[in-house]
């Protein structure tokens, strides 16, 4: 996943300073269960030292921007960021809020449902709410 985004963000011409390379790694870091930007700025600041708040805010909006990732906004939660853009549904803890993904079984073709449904489909959020198996164990 790290290399994709990096791969992209070259595309876009961003220049991959060791702050915004901090910063991606803990995006792709799976044991991490889509961090928040707070969460994101702690870990990145283990990586590089030189690294304010205000600096991943702009980043992370900036990768949203393009589409190299995604931003789950919630209610009565901090936003949440992925990397994994690829279709799939998003587990989400209502105890410890660790977000999981999970591969969906069947894939759409996109083309194939805007001719079916008439409807051009520019961006999903599939959420199941529940407790993971770390939490069902308490
Ligand atoms: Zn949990």
């Amino acid at each position: 996943m790290k290399t994709s985004i990096i791969k992209k963000m070259k595309e876009q011409g961003f220049k991959i300073t060791p702050q915004r390379a901090a910063i991606i790694e803990v995006l792709a870091d799976e044991t991490l269960h889509h961090p928040g930007a707070n969460d994101i700025y702690r870990q990145a600041r283990k990586k590089t030292k030189r690294l304010g708040l205000s600096t991943v805010y702009a980043t992370l909006n900036e990768l949203c921007r393009l589409g190299i990732i995604k931003m789950l906004e919630f209610d009565k939660k901090e936003n949440r960021y992925e990397g994994n853009i690829n279709p799939h549904i998003n587990l989400i803890c209502k105890n410890c809020n660790r977000i999981l993904d999970y591969n969906l079984p069947v894939s759409i073709d996109p083309k194939e449902f805007l001719k079916k449904s008439r409807f051009w489909v520019t961006d999903t959020r599939l959420e199941y709410y529940g407790y993971c198996r770390e939490c069902r164990k308490k």
